[in-house]
């Protein structure tokens, strides 16, 4: 079975949409958040727990993938699925955002980036053809186009060069990708907030008739107000018929709008790093499990939420485990945040079909 996607149901008030991806390892539903394993693990969360979070499609990075263990590990185990036993759908980046914020330690050329390897100090270029090569042998469903990644502070100038350069390399890209039958490559839509260069890289990018369009060179430092503004503009002219996917966007707010601008995916680092930290998100809030309020609180986390940490463990526990220090206590308000959010985009998936998005979760789009 190879890739398409299906539109069920559109919002009348906004761009959002209702839809399914459908991958060889099974459907991704849309509107949904993706949960980020960085190193082919979601830090702490094993994937029955992923499964029962209703996770579908997870990412991982090729540029760390690359460094530890290196691909050529990954595939001789079987690939990305067999190697971390997740057998449903998954996303690997294209190492392009890592390598660009390794400002110190790189030299961009037409050819390529080379940098030196943070872990090891060996020299290592990655191209457009060398990062596919890379994400044919992980093997993930879909996988990304190498792009050049402009910082927040560039100037249009910069900006314009680095779009153009990112075209040059997606047909490079779309040339070197060996495996189209079982991995979807997507583009990435560049332009920085500048939103004619948005529009003409959106015409080029169409012309290639990609499986899926991911929005990129967002939450790269901007405010809030820009990354909308930016997705507004951009999500709307993107083919109805592909997946839409906006980079590194997690937070309540973002993904709401984001939705009401016609986005499908998300993915963030936010739910295990939040939990790592002690952090819970709790409808819409953000909660400190450490203060000192939580120590006799003996009610769970949130009442409405079906997760292990919320069907079993109380406030108060959580807290003793994270003042604690307890591996348990982060494992616990990771798995959480995860289910949260991915409960989060369900919730407006729903609200979709039932026609109510605009109005119930009009509090996150205004
Ligand atoms: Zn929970």
């Amino acid at each position: 079975m190879g890739f398409s996607f299906e539109c069920q149901a559109n919002c009348s008030h906004t761009h959002a949409r209702a839809g399914v991806f459908n991958t060889p390892h099974g459907i991704v539903e849309t509107p949904r958040f993706m949960p980020v394993g960085t190193l082919a693990t979601v830090k702490g969360i094993i994937p029955q727990q992923l499964k029962d979070a209703k996770a579908q499609m997870i990412l991982a990075n090729t540029y760390h993938l690359h460094l530890q263990p290196g691909e050529d590990i990954v595939k001789e185990a079987g690939g990305l699925h067999s190697f971390m036993a997740w057998n449903q759908p998954i996303l690997t980046d294209s190492g392009g955002f890592q390598v660009f914020s390794l400002s110190e330690m790189r030299k961009i050329t037409e050819q390529g980036v080379t940098f030196k390897s943070p872990r090891d100090g060996r020299i290592i270029e990655i191209s457009p053809e060398r990062s596919i090569q890379i994400q044919n042998a992980l093997g993930a469903d879909v996988i990304m186009a190498f792009d050049e990644c402009p910082p927040a502070d560039a100037t249009k100038e910069q900006v314009a060069a680095a779009t153009d350069r990112s075209y040059r390399w997606l047909k490079r890209c779309v040339e070197a990708h060996q495996n189209t039958s079982k991995q979807a490559l997507f583009g990435i839509v560049q332009g920085g907030i500048h939103l004619d260069l948005r529009t003409k890289a959106v015409e080029q990018l169409r012309e290639l008739d990609l499986p899926g369009y991911a929005i990129g060179g967002v939450s790269v430092g901007e405010e809030p107000e820009l990354i909308n503004a930016t997705v507004k503009h951009t999500a709307p002219l993107l083919p109805t018929n592909k997946p839409r996917y906006l980079m590194g966007v997690g937070t309540y707010r973002e993904m709401a709008q984001a939705i009401a601008s016609g986005i499908d995916l998300f993915d963030c680092v936010i739910p295990t790093r939040f939990g790592r930290h002690g952090t819970a998100l709790v409808q819409g809030e953000r909660i400190n499990i450490k203060n000192a309020k939580y120590k006799r609180d003996y009610q769970p986390l949130d009442k409405t939420c079906s997760c292990y940490a919320c069907s079993n463990f109380s406030r108060a526990y959580l807290c003793h485990m994270v003042r604690s220090q307890e591996m348990l206590g982060y494992i616990m308000l990771s798995l959480h945040n995860i289910t949260e959010l991915i409960r989060f985009t369900q919730q407006i998936r729903q609200s979709i079909f039932l026609g109510t998005f605009a109005t119930d979760f009009a509090s996150w789009l205004g």
